[in-house]
């Protein structure tokens, strides 16, 4: 059953609402920084809106629990923490390439990734008034084909950057594209060219402050992956980017999503339910209106393939999804009363419905159902 204190939380929230367990969010941070060894350094990846567990209301957490780096995609998602007064140093995983950008990202100490020399001039040029150089982080392309100089041309790229004004060499880093793979040969690959050029430098007298290489799955997988930093996400809101990497520690997830049921009905057998009559009632049955829909982030393709959770027992949802609101089967509840909170995602009771259990009906990964949820959802700390 839902606690009291879960329940007066809700009483505030009159539809549907995302619950952020804070102390699940710790725990998880606590859990990842044993794993790493001194003195390798913990980013927490906070970058579209701390995929959807929201950005301000986590990253507080994330600095008390052993984070030293926050890692975000955008110079407003950059300067949104500067403006709460976060002081942590902030990497921009993203491209930045104009002008107004690079002053910006000067003036609010944001940290870029700079992927070829035609970037690293247009930083160098438009910062001849910063007070001092801006920390840059050199990314090379080891095989993801996304951001960052071949790997090839990474020693060029280094001892072309060393060369220009108002630029200080903070880090050079990589990207995975299959660390939470079975098979290990690509990550292998990846990391053999990532020393390459890590040897390169070396030889050629060009100091690195800091290496950094692996995401939640590589952190998971292998030690001899973290180098200097670990770029950290979707571990730290509590899911593993694999079955086959969770032995290693045990995580919570951080995020619960429910809503309320507002009305309460009747249908004789036959009756259609929901645009199109998708689900036709096979029999007299008791059905529930719940406050939430698409447009809050419930994949209109999980209609009639999802259940959710009411008093601690399986309902399952019947006909489409709608925008705002969605039907479910109450038939073998029938104490249940309008008012009532339904769990989408999270626990209630005994049950639980797991963020991959979605990802895997709909074919796609857990990352793009967290990042799915809208802001018309207010996230509620909960602790
Ligand atoms: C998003 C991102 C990460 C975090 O990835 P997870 O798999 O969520 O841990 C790390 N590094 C870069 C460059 C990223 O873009």
């Amino acid at each position: 059953m839902l606690s009291q204190e879960r329940l007066s939380v809700a009483q505030e929230c009159q539809r549907a609402w995302v619950e952020v367990d804070l102390a699940a969010l710790a725990a998880n941070a606590r859990q990842i920084k044993r794993l790493l060894q001194a003195p390798t350094e913990l980013m927490a990846v906070v970058k579209a809106d701390a995929y959807g567990h929201g950005a301000s209301l986590v990253t507080p957490t994330l600095l008390d629990n052993g984070v030293d780096w926050l890692g975000v995609a955008t110079v407003p998602e950059g300067i949104e923490l500067r403006k709460q007064g976060i002081q942590a140093p902030i990497l921009v995983l993203g491209a930045v390439n104009t002008p107004s950008l690079v002053r910006a990202m000067a003036q609010w100490e944001l940290q870029p990734t700079l992927s070829s020399p035609k970037q690293a001039l247009i930083f160098s040029r438009h910062l001849d008034d910063a007070p001092h150089p801006l920390p840059v982080h050199l990314m090379v392309d080891t095989g993801m084909a996304r951001l960052g100089c071949p790997w090839e041309q990474g020693l060029e790229f280094m001892q072309f950057v060393r060369g220009l004004p108002n630029l200080q060499i903070a880090s050079l880093y990589s990207h995975f594209a299959g660390a939470d793979a079975l098979d290990p040969a690509l990550t292998q690959v990846q990391h053999h060219q990532f020393q390459t050029v890590i040897h390169q430098a070396q030889a050629n007298g060009i100091p690195i402050p800091r290496l950094h290489l692996a995401n939640s799955a590589a952190t998971l997988r292998d030690q001899a992956l973290h180098y200097d930093l670990v770029r950290v996400g979707l571990a730290l809101y509590g899911l593993y980017p694999a079955p086959h990497l969770a032995h290693q520690i045990k995580l919570r997830p951080v995020l619960q999503v429910r809503a309320r049921i507002t009305l309460i009905k009747s249908l004789a057998t036959g009756a259609g339910v929901s645009y199109g009559h998708q689900f036709i009632a096979p029999h007299p049955m008791r059905i529930a209106v719940v406050a939430i829909g698409y447009a809050d982030g419930v994949p209109r393709r999980l209609s009639n393939q999802m259940t959710v959770i009411v008093r601690g027992q399986r309902v399952q949802q019947v006909g489409a999804i709608t925008m705002d609101q969605l039907m479910i089967d109450i038939s073998h509840l029938p104490d249940v009363q309008e008012g009532e909170i339904v769990t989408l995602l999270g626990e209630d009771g005994d049950q639980e419905i797991s963020v991959d259990s979605w990802a895997d009906t709909l074919g796609t990964i857990s990352w793009e159902i967290l990042c799915g949820f809208k802001h018309r959802l207010p996230r509620i700390p909960v602790d």
